[in-house]
C-alpha cells in the first residue's frame, strides 16, 4: 500500500509532463517517509535529451540532502527506466527502485537488459515492478492515442492582418509612391486597386495618373518598398509566437495560407524564429486563384497531410472565411485594426470570432487540463 501511495505521487508528476505536451512519465524519490525529490519528463520543453523524470528527481534529491549518494532512498517511477536513467540510479547508489509499467522499447530494468541486478557492477538495486501498472500504462497509452489524433489535425494561418500587423504595408508603399511623384494619394485609391492583381494595379496607376515609368518599373519599386518594410518593421501580433509554438509542441500540423510571397513573409517568420514550426506554405508562388476560391486552403491541407474537415483556419477577411468554410474547414475570424470595416462580414461568416491569440492559447491549455 505504501508503494501505491508513492506511485500516485509519481503519477501526479507524470500529469505535469502531460500538461506541457511531454511524454507523461513522473518520478519521486523517498527517504524514510519524506519525499526528497520530484521530477517529470521535460525533454522537449528544456530541449535536452537528458531531462528525463528520474534525472530531474535525482538532481532535486541530491540538492535537497547535499549528497550525491542516495543510499537510503527508494525511487518510484511510472515507467521502467531507460539505459541512461538506470545508469544514473547505479551512480547515485539508489538501493530500491519501484516502477509501474514496462517499457519494451527502452527498459533496462527487466525488458531489454536487467542492469540493476547485474552483479558485475559494484552496485545493484532491489526492484519491484507493476505497482499501479495498469494505471501507469493507461496514462502512456492515452497520451500516444491523443498524440496520433493531433497529428491528423491542422491549423492554417493567413499572414497579413491575421498573424502579422502588416495590413499597413501596402498603404505605406502606395502613399510613398505618390509622394515620390509629387502627389497626394487619392482618397479612393486603396479601394479601387484592392481587387486588382499587382500587374493590373500598376497598369491602372500608370494610365490614370500619367506616371512616366514603365509598368515593370512601377511594380519593381512597389516590390522593393514592401520587402524593405517587411524586413525592417513588420511585427507579429501578440501571442502568435507562443500559440504557434504551443501547437507545434503538441504535434499539431501548422500551415500558412497566404496570397503573399516568401520574400515578404519569410523575413518576419525568421525574425521570430518560428519558420520551423510550419509544415506547409501555400503562398502566392503556387499561382493559385485568390482567396475568393477555396483552392489555397485545400492545397495547404494537402501539403500538411491533413483532411480538410480536420483543419481550422484563422483569417481576417470575409472572403477567406467563406472560402475556408466552402473547403469544409472550421473558420475563425481574427480581429485586425486595419480592416475594421470588414468585421461584420467576418463575424457573420466565421464559426467563431477572436480579438487575439491570447484567448486561443488560454482556451487550448484550459481544455487540456480538463482531461
Ligand atoms: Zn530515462
Amino acid at each position: 500500500m505504501e508503494h501505491e501511495y508513492y506511485m500516485r505521487l509519481a503519477l501526479e508528476q507524470a500529469n505535469k509532463a502531460k500538461q506541457l505536451g511531454e511524454i507523461p512519465i513522473g518520478c519521486v524519490i523517498v527517504r524514510g517517509d519524506e519525499v526528497i525529490g520530484r521530477g517529470y519528463n521535460l525533454r522537449m520543453n528544456k530541449n535536452n535529451a537528458l531531462a528525463h523524470a528520474e534525472i530531474m528527481a535525482i538532481n532535486e534529491a541530491c540538492d535537497n540532502i547535499g549528497d550525491w549518494r542516495l543510499e537510503e532512498c527508494t525511487l518510484y517511477v511510472t515507467v521502467e527506466p531507460c539505459p541512461m536513467c538506470t545508469g544514473a540510479i547505479l551512480q547515485a547508489r539508489i538501493p530500491r527502485v519501484v516502477y509501474g509499467t514496462h517499457n519494451k522499447k527502452a527498459g533496462c530494468v527487466g525488458s531489454i537488459y536487467d542492469l540493476l541486478s547485474d552483479k558485475r557492477f559494484n552496485h545493484t538495486a532491489e526492484v519491484t515492478s507493476g505497482v499501479l501498472g495498469e494505471k501507469c500504462a493507461a496514462v502512456m497509452k492515452d497520451f500516444f492515442k491523443e498524440f496520433r489524433k493531433r497529428e491528423k489535425q491542422g491549423f492554417i494561418f493567413d499572414f497579413d492582418g491575421t498573424i502579422a500587423d502588416s495590413s499597413y504595408v501596402w498603404e505605406k508603399v502606395d502613399s510613398d509612391f505618390f509622394k515620390a511623384h509629387g502627389m497626394e494619394i487619392p482618397s479612393d485609391y486603396g479601394e479601387k486597386i484592392s481587387t486588382m492583381s499587382f500587374y493590373e494595379g500598376a497598369v491602372f496607376t500608370k494610365n490614370t495618373y500619367n506616371i512616366e515609368e514603365s509598368v515593370e518599373e512601377i511594380m519593381a519599386g512597389w516590390h522593393d518598398g514592401a520587402v524593405h518594410e517587411y524586413e525592417r518593421n513588420v511585427k507579429l501580433k501578440p501571442y502568435v509566437v507562443e500559440y504557434i509554438r504551443f501547437l507545434k509542441r503538441k504535434s499539431f500540423k501548422v500551415g500558412l495560407a497566404t496570397a503573399s510571397n516568401p520574400e515578404f513573409y519569410l523575413p518576419v517568420l525568421k525574425k521570430y524564429a518560428i519558420t520551423e514550426c510550419f509544415d506547409a506554405f501555400a503562398d502566392g508562388k503556387l499561382g493559385l486563384p485568390n482567396k475568393e476560391n477555396p483552392d489555397i486552403y485545400l492545397k495547404c491541407a494537402e501539403m500538411m497531410g491533413v483532411e480538410p474537415k480536420n483543419c481550422t483556419v484563422y483569417e481576417d477577411i470575409p472572403q477567406g472565411i467563406k472560402s475556408a468554410k466552402t473547403a469544409g474547414m472550421t473558420a475563425i475570424g481574427v480581429f485586425d485594426e486595419r480592416s475594421v470595416h470588414r468585421h461584420d462580414g467576418v463575424k457573420a461568416a466565421a464559426d467563431r470570432y477572436i480579438t487575439g491569440f491570447k484567448e486561443e492559447l488560454e482556451s487550448m491549455t484550459d481544455h487540456r487540463k480538463d482531461k
